[in-house]
This record gives C-alpha cells, structure tokens and sequence, in this order.
C-alpha cells in the first residue's frame, strides 16, 4: 500500500458513526475515536485481529503516566476486558475533560469541602 492509499484510509466509529481517518496526529495508530473518544476491542497483533470480540469499548476513565503522558482507560462492552490507551493530539478535549470529571459529578459522599486552598494547588 502506498503512503498516500494509507493517508486516506478511514473507518467508521462504532459508536457515534463519524467517518475517522485511520492516521492520527501524535499516535502511529489510531486506537478510539477522536469525538466520542469509543473504541474497538481488536488485537494489536497482525494476524490476529479476527481473533478478538470486535464489540464496542467504552471510555470509561483516564490514566496518567509517570511522564505526564495521558491514557483512557477502556472497557470492553462485550467480554469485559480492559485495555489503556494513549490519547491522540485531536482527541476532544471537552470529551477527555468529561471523562476526568464524571465521577465528581456522581459522587457517592458529599464533596462541597474538598481543600481547595491548600498545599496541593500552588500559588501563582
Ligand atoms: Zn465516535
Ligand atoms: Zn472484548
């Protein structure tokens, strides 16, 4: 395949349905979408990617690394399996953000007086 035949390759999320070119800013290889941020539960391995389940993987938190890199941590809606993921450059950042703050917005204890002020948000 030439370069320009792999530039224009695109497939179809199987979530939101939005056409995605395979090619991703800041990855070799796109793994999730870039608008609702879903993946697909396909094997990495060449050769093995009939092997896997296919279904849908859904987003479910996000993972920093030691360098400050970003992962989304995906779950496999069809057989449960987990899988982290780095972030692309055109990734949602809106879509990322909620992903970080949905357990705060369904918190399961009162959190109106977490520390805001203290020692861990440096002053300016
Ligand atoms: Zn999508
Ligand atoms: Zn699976």
């Amino acid at each position: 395949m030439s370069r320009k035949q792999r530039k224009n390759k695109q497939f179809y999320c199987i979530h939101c349905r939005q056409p995605i070119s395979a090619d991703a800013y800041g990855t070799k290889h796109r793994n999730h979408c870039p608008f609702c941020l879903w993946s697909k539960h396909v094997d990495e391995l060449p050769g093995d990617r009939n092997c896997a389940c296919q279904s849908a993987m859904r987003p479910i938190a996000v993972e920093t690394r030691g360098d400050g890199e970003w992962a989304i941590v995906h779950r496999c809606e069809g057989c449960g399996e987990m899988k982290a993921n780095r972030i692309a450059g055109d990734d949602d950042e809106l879509q990322l953000l909620g992903l970080i703050l949905r357990p705060l917005t369904a918190a399961p204890f009162p959190i109106d007086h977490l520390p805001m002020r203290g020692p861990m948000i440096p002053y300016k």
